[in-house]
């Protein structure tokens, strides 16, 4: 696949120096490649967004809405093909590569609706003062570069893209090199229903492409999401410009299961929210918070059920959980562990990389972590839960909070009182009651802290799309 790039309208071949390979983790083998996109191809991309704009954003809401549709549809009609390939080159269980495309099909479905509903945010503002009148309308921010990580690679794409194009901006998307293929699609669904050229481009490549589109003075906003170290590089080329950003970041995120929970279903809770999608999810719950009263029951059965799931090649056989994506993300997980054994923790479970081909980790559990621990402080991206014991809800909530990240948080209770006066004291962006990793498109996404700056889905993620004008006009 050597076209892989969508720019004003038209695939083109690669000019960059890098060269991508794409590759299957269950075998750790290389399965296509293709090269970057070059700093000029950039140029292009962000040329092509901009001289596309001043159409797109007069065409109406409806007309808009009517493309995101198509999106949703087309994004159907490539179930297979999209289920498959996130399998393969993400790893992922046949059950979360469906989980994935419906959500983005709802994604678009959603911001459809929401544009649809936009003339009707454009009103008169009631003043105080006689003899003016002012009114409200909701623009376009403009170009926007939007660059996405691998790990979600349907959704946290279709999660800028849809509400970008609904607000009426046009976009350039960097895919991460570890899944390059996949978005593609919306390129093509692109081209197939006559999206204007320039409206949509993308553009492939590793940091060298993402720092010509972060770094370009051709964009009026940018919207990252990926790691804390890349997302200050983003934020401080938007400080430089004086430009607005949308930082997702990582996270350490608190599950708190109190001593009043079923076992069973707590452990099914726990287990869910450190080894989807190999534990590789920003709102991973890998800080474990269990009460003195359940733990001696509870952490045998976790370790039972972590020792049972079934781990291996999501093409060739049932599984519960794939390999890692990437071997870089592999050799991160593993040098997690070396610390482990260094700093003497107590694994009850995995704390090891599998002996076959592949990128593969067992799911790992690690009890009585100290709080100064490297695995308690620090975004592991792999499925390593770290456990620690408290006495009150007090306790709880502290150290729940006491971290540098505020993505997520699960609080496991049969008192769903405390459930959610803990839940309101928690310092996070989302926390989810008695469920785990429930997104929905209409709640908000984002973080508190190092987490990230904005909210993605729901109505603030189109308004992370939009710039306010208002319009006051003296009557006299
Ligand atoms: P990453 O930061 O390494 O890469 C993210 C994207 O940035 C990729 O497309 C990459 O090519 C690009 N990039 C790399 N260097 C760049 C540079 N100098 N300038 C501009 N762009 C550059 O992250 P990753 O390893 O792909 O993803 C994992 C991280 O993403 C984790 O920290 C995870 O928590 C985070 N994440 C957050 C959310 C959220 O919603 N908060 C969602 C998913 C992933």
């Amino acid at each position: 696949m050597t076209t892989s790039h969508y720019i004003a309208g038209r695939w083109v071949e690669g000019q960059g120096s890098d060269c991508i390979s794409v590759n299957d983790p269950a075998l750790g083998q290389p399965f296509a490649e293709l090269l970057a996109a070059s700093v000029a191809q950039v140029d292009q991309a962000v040329a092509a967004a901009r001289g596309a704009l001043p159409a797109w954003k007069a065409t109406n809401a409806s007309e808009r809405a009517a493309y995101l549709r198509g999106f949703a549809e087309q994004l159907g009609q490539r179930r297979e093909a999209l289920i498959t390939l996130q399998m393969r080159n993400n790893g992922k269980p046949r059950h979360e590569a469906e989980i994935d495309l419906d959500d983005a099909i709802a994604t678009f479905s959603y911001y459809a609706e929401l544009a649809e509903q936009l003339p009707s945010k454009n009103r008169d503002v009631p003043l105080a003062t006689p003899g003016f009148s002012a009114r409200t309308r909701l623009e376009p921010v403009g170009v926007v570069g939007l660059i996405v990580p691998w790990n979600f690679p349907l959704v946290t794409s279709a999660w800028k893209l849809a509400p970008a194009l609904a607000a009426g901006c046009s976009v350039v998307l960097k895919p991460s090199e570890v899944t390059p293929l996949i978005e593609q699609a919306y390129g093509q669904i692109a081209d197939s229903l006559g999206l204007p050229a320039g409206v949509l481009n993308i553009v492939n490549g590793k940091a060298e492409t993402g720092a010509a589109l972060s770094n370009h003075s051709g964009l009026d906003k940018l919207s990252f999401t990926g790691s804390n170290s890349v997302g200050s590089q983003v934020m401080r080329s938007a400080s430089a410009q004086c430009r607005p950003v949308t930082l997702e970041l990582g996270g350490k995120s608190a599950i708190v299961v109190f001593d009043d929970c079923d076992v069973d279903q707590a452990v099914e809770w726990i287990v869910a929210g450190i080894t989807w999608n190999a534990g590789q999810m920003c709102s991973a719950t890998s800080r474990l918070l269990v009460q003195d009263g359940i733990a001696t029951a509870l952490l045998p059965r976790l370790q039972a059920a972590l020792e049972k799931l079934r781990v291996g090649n999501p093409l060739a056989e049932e599984v519960d959980m794939g390999p890692l994506t990437s071997q870089a993300q592999w050799l991160k997980v593993a040098s997690y562990f070396a610390t482990a054994r260094e700093e003497g923790l107590q694994c009850l479970a995995g704390g090891k990389v599998l002996d076959r081909e592949g990128w593969f980790v067992s799911p790992t559990l690690y009890s009585d972590v100290p709080k100064d621990s490297r695995l308690w402080t620090e975004e592991i991206f792999g499925p390593v839960l770290c456990a620690r014991r408290f006495a009150t809800e007090e306790q709880a909530i502290a150290e729940a909070n006491d971290s540098r990240f505020g993505l997520v948080a699960t609080v496991c209770s049969a008192d769903l009182e405390r459930a959610e006066r803990v839940a309101d004291a928690l310092e996070v962006g989302h926390v989810w009651i008695n469920s785990v990793q429930a997104v929905f498109v209409e709640t908000s996404w984002g973080g508190t802290k190092g987490s990230g700056i904005g909210r993605e889905l729901g109505p603030w993620g189109l308004s992370a799309y939009q710039s306010v004008k208002h319009v006051t006009r003296c009557l006299g």
